[in-house]
């Protein structure tokens, strides 16, 4: 599966040296210490990576979606969690642009080509993610500015963000509800627990997808001009279309994501059939274990076309909802299957707390259960797919 030459062939070829020569030595260690990989994101600022997707004008290289993808998938070969933290900088960069006011896209976008300014994305909370149009975080306008109160939950990048999308209710009685909710362009300081409106608690714990952190917000007050609302004055009401449409770059994300774990799993099985022996020959040649890779092998080939065709799609600014939801279900579901495959291949070696095939096994689940989780995407899919033949539209 060679992508043909593009224009963003040169820098994932630097990106795969980066993956082969700095992240695989580290890797362990970072995940076992659950240490925020500062030296690499660091590294991931020179190659221009946070500006993958901003376009030239706003100081960004501008590449399409497909490239994006097939960078996520080399960086998650090596590690996911450095994708993760590309994924909602470039979820809130692109609903900057697309829904931003000038002054926002041209306020924010330049310092985040430059990965000086890194953002994250806020809608869940404590007491669901899947129905976001019951959140409870509101925002209340006081004159110039609104103030939030409310508790947001599983925000990935939260701590190291200078800016988080956050997605409040400005009218909470709103029906339907989604035209109370907003989206605001919030500007903190990044790396500190505490400031005036905002605080973040200890870290959240996480069973994998370490490395990177995932925080609590409890927002009590925080001002915020009324300038920040996405969109500006006519953007208050348009919160959930504007993140709906948002979580499409993530769902492309988290599908290129899941190729690469499922991609690392079968590269790793693969070089341990080949050289571990039982019975007197490699156990690539037990029938048993040939079906595995083979099933594997398909499938992932499977999983990065209907990726790729998601972005593709995007990138032609066609409809992309089912290709997304598609592309995120088969392909996650995958990658835990793959993880979970490739241990066994490993047998016991594979069921050490320091292995490889043991991070990816603990690292895939989170791909089903975030960007809407498998049954989510099939509630997407269905109703899609009830649309198309209402209209006579084709599958395929
Ligand atoms: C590591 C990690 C990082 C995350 N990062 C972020 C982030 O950066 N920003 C952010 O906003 N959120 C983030 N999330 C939150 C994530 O998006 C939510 O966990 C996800 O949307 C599911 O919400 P929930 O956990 O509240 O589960 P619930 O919504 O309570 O769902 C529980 C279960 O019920 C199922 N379910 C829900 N509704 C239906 C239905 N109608 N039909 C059938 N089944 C249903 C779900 O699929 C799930 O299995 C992150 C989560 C994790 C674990």
């Amino acid at each position: 599966m060679r992508a043909e030459q593009r224009p963003g062939e040169n820098l994932l070829k630097s990106v795969r040296a980066f993956v082969e020569e700095e992240v695989k030595p580290s890797v362990s260690r970072l995940d076992l210490e659950d240490e925020y990989p500062q030296a690499h994101v660091d590294r991931m600022k020179e190659l221009g990576l946070f500006g993958t997707l901003i376009p030239q004008e706003y100081g960004g290289m501008g590449l399409p979606l497909q490239d994006y993808a097939r960078i996520i998938i080399e960086l998650s070969r090596g590690w996911m969690s450095l994708a993760g933290i590309l994924n909602s900088h470039f979820v809130a960069a692109w609903m900057i642009e697309t829904f931003g006011t000038d002054h926002q896209r041209v306020g924010h976008l330049p310092r985040m080509a430059t990965g000086e300014v890194r953002a994250a994305i806020s809608m869940t909370e404590p007491h669901g993610g899947s129905d976001l149009q019951a959140i409870k975080t509101v925002a209340m306008r006081e004159g110039e500015a609104f103030a939030i109160e409310g508790e947001k939950m599983w925000c990935t990048n939260g701590l190291h963000a200078s800016l988080i999308m956050l997605l409040t209710k400005t009218d909470p009685k709103a029906v339907p509800r989604h035209k109370g909710m907003t989206t605001f362009v919030v500007e903190k300081r990044p790396g500190v627990h505490q400031q005036p409106g905002l605080e973040i608690p200890s870290l959240l714990e996480k069973l994998g997808y370490r490395g990177l952190e995932g925080t609590r917000m409890n927002w009590k007050g925080f001002r915020t001009p009324v300038s920040s609302a996405l969109g500006g004055e006519e953007g208050i009401g348009l919160g959930f279309k504007q993140f709906m449409a948002g979580i499409e770059i993530g769902r492309i994300n988290v599908a290129a994501r899941a190729v690469g774990i499922a991609l690392a799993s079968y590269e790793a099985a693969m070089d341990w059939a080949r050289t571990r022996t039982t019975f007197g020959k490699p156990i690539a040649e037990h029938q048993l274990i040939g079906a595995k890779l083979a099933d594997m092998a398909t499938r992932i080939r499977a999983a990065y076309l209907l990726t790729i065709e998601a972005a593709r799609k995007k990138d032609a600014g066609e409809r992309a909802d089912l290709d997304a939801g598609a592309a995120k279900l088969f392909a996650t579901e995958l990658a835990e299957e793959a993880a979970f495959e490739s241990m066994r291949i490993h047998g016991g070696a594979g069921y050490l707390q320091d292995a490889d095939v043991a991070r990816y096994y603990r690292d895939a689940p989170v791909l089903i259960i975030g960007e809407g989780s498998s049954e989510i995407q099939r509630i997407v899919i269905a109703r899609r797919l009830v649309e198309l033949a209402e209209s006579g539209g084709s599958l395929i």
